[in-house]
């Protein structure tokens, strides 16, 4: 028996988790699930995988979720000191899949029990890769990603990463989100519902807007520059708009390995949970002969100025690929809100860029006022210009 800890369980991500994790319960002993506030949902896994402990991060729903624990041998916890005690259950697992920045200390202090970190939380990578992967490197833990690309370049890598020069670059494949295809003056008219609606995953708010602007992809190649020690010219981004392929490698000898399957994100869960054993996903089998082709094109770096962007900012360093990730956290939320029209988003982020550079991180702390910084530049930014 495993046993595992989930961290953002009541998510888009944590609910997949949850329901892998309920179809091998001969496998995997839950030791505690943390949620931001969803009480309901939380109770009900809780439930569902006889969990130990459940947390909620936010104090204000501490008495709610008590109440709706009660007669449950589960500790029950809340804010700082239960995300900490929920850390102190030493699982062998823990899946970090809280989205965003605030995922990056509680990432670093299961970095520290030397054990499995199963990251579904780009965020952690963008804000302070290179901290975070010699903080594993220094305390042997195995991060195994969740991001379905990364996942399945971790897949197709199969252990050659011992041999590096047989590795020649990285296939990142981009669905392309809703507008791939669509021309800049109809990108002018985005509203937040339609940047939600993504034609293949379904996914939280933030990652789908992200999506759609393709600076998730961006984050991707930083993501994937810092888990498989790689340049960002060595990672290609290819759109793929049926999301059957999840990326690849290109080997020296012209051969391209690739994982495929139907895009749900409970195939690189179970990979995680399971490595290096396969397990059940519940996902059903490819049918190629029904799909019938796929297809492929290059991405247009004008409409998605964003990629663009994620590469420079990963050139300059941690500091500006930490400014660029806070910025944009702050612009998504603004156009969620109606504050500001969708080609903003990438603006904004490009001017603070601009503002702060690439600024120097010696530890987390540094990681953390940077990231407040940018924030603070970004709110200060929008609230100047007013709805735009
Ligand atoms: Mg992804």
């Amino acid at each position: 028996m495993k046993t595992v800890t989930v961290f953002g369980s009541t998510g888009s991500i944590g609910r997949n988790v949850a329901k892998v994790l309920a179809e091998h319960k001969d496998k995997f002993k839950v030791r505690a699930l943390v949620a931001n506030q969803d009480v309901q949902t939380l109770t009900e896994q809780a439930k569902m995988l006889n969990a130990g402990m459940v947390v909620v991060a936010d104090d204000l729903k501490y008495l709610s979720l008590k109440g709706a624990m009660f007669g449950m041998d589960a500790l029950v916890g809340a804010g700082k000191k239960g995300i900490s005690d929920a850390l102190n259950m030493d699982a062998d697992i823990t899946v970090m899949a809280m989205p965003g920045a605030v995922g990056l200390q509680p990432a670093m202090e299961v970095i520290k029990k030397g054990k499995v970190l199963a990251l579904a939380t780009k965020e952690v990578l963008v804000c302070a890769g290179s901290l975070v992967m010699r903080s594993a490197k220094l305390h042997g833990c195995t991060i195994l990603p969740i991001d379905s690309e990364h996942n399945a370049i971790f897949q197709t890598l199969n252990g050659e990463m011992k041999d590096k020069g047989q590795v020649d670059s990285l296939l990142l494949t981009a669905s392309g989100g809703p507008f791939w295809d669509k021309d800049l003056n109809f990108m002018k008219t985005v509203t937040p519902q339609m940047a939600l609606q993504h034609p293949n995953w379904k996914m939280g708010a933030k990652i789908s807007v992200d999506s759609a602007t393709m600076m998730n992809k961006g984050l991707e190649v930083i993501e994937a520059h810092h888990l498989f020690d790689m340049p960002s010219e060595k990672i290609r981004v290819v759109i793929h708009p049926e999301s059957i392929i999840h990326s690849g490698v290109y080997y020296i000898d012209g051969s391209l390995l690739v994982q495929m399957g139907n895009p749900d994100m409970r195939v690189p869960i179970s990979y995680a949970l399971g490595y290096p054993d396969r397990i059940t996903s519940g996902v059903e089998r490819l049918d190629l002969a029904t799909l019938g082709k796929l297809t492929f094109f290059e991405p247009d770096n004008k409409k998605f100025p964003a990629l663009e962007l994620a590469r420079y900012a990963l050139q300059q360093g941690d500091g500006a690929t930490n400014v660029l990730n806070a910025a944009n956290e702050v612009a998504v939320h603004a156009f969620l809100e109606g504050k500001i029209h969708f080609l903003g988003i990438t603006k904004i982020v490009e001017n603070i860029l601009a503002q702060m550079g690439n600024p120097q991180m010696l530890g987390i702390y540094e990681v953390l006022a940077v990231d407040k910084e940018a924030r603070q530049r970004a709110s200060e930014f929008i609230g100047k210009l007013g709805v735009f």
